[in-house]
């Protein structure tokens, strides 16, 4: 089983239905569990702000999915949650990234790992750190702590 961190979020059509349902989804899919969730953080947008509030949270599986594979079935979530691709960063009904994948770093055209945007977004380290160890290591970047 490998060890996976995803991070949700959602702002619009009630996010907090969207990030919840998301949790349920994740757990239901086969030979997936998560044994750790962090609680529901608000936070202000990334990129252009005139778009409503986010509920955020970080959540901790196992899984025997394969890094692409598990992208692709988290997509169809998104998908399934009527997510619709417009502006980069513009309002979603569904956010999922994959913030760690046991220790690996994947530096591929559709999947980058440990998400590079991690390290500086509050709405990820404070609910990583809520369900982790104080001394808990980012591959490649290094202590959790250092950034927060
Ligand atoms: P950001 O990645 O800055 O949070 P975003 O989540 O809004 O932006 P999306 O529209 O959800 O971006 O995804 C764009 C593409 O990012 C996806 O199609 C996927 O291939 C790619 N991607 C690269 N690394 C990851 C990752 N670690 N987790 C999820 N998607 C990733
Ligand atoms: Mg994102
Ligand atoms: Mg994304």
């Amino acid at each position: 089983m490998n060890t996976v961190f995803i991070a949700l979020g959602s702002n619009l059509d009630n996010p907090v239905y969207h990030v919840e349902k998301g949790i349920t989804d994740i757990h239901h899919l086969p030979e997936t569990e998560v044994i750790k969730e962090s609680s529901l953080h608000k936070s202000k947008p990334v990129g252009p702000q005139n778009q409503p509030d986010y509920i955020n949270a970080v959540i901790k599986i196992i899984t025997n999915y394969e890094p692409l594979p598990l992208l692709d079935v988290l997509q169809d979530i998104e998908n399934k949650h009527h997510r619709k691709r417009a502006e980069r960063w513009g309002p979603r009904t569904l956010d999922l990234d994959i913030l760690m994948y046991n220790d690996l770093i994947i530096n591929h055209e559709r999947l980058v790992i440990p998400h590079p945007e991690m390290i500086n977004r509050e709405f990820v380290l404070i609910p990583l750190k809520e369900i982790t160890n104080y001394d808990f290591i980012i591959p490649k970047y290094g202590k959790l702590l250092q950034y927060i």
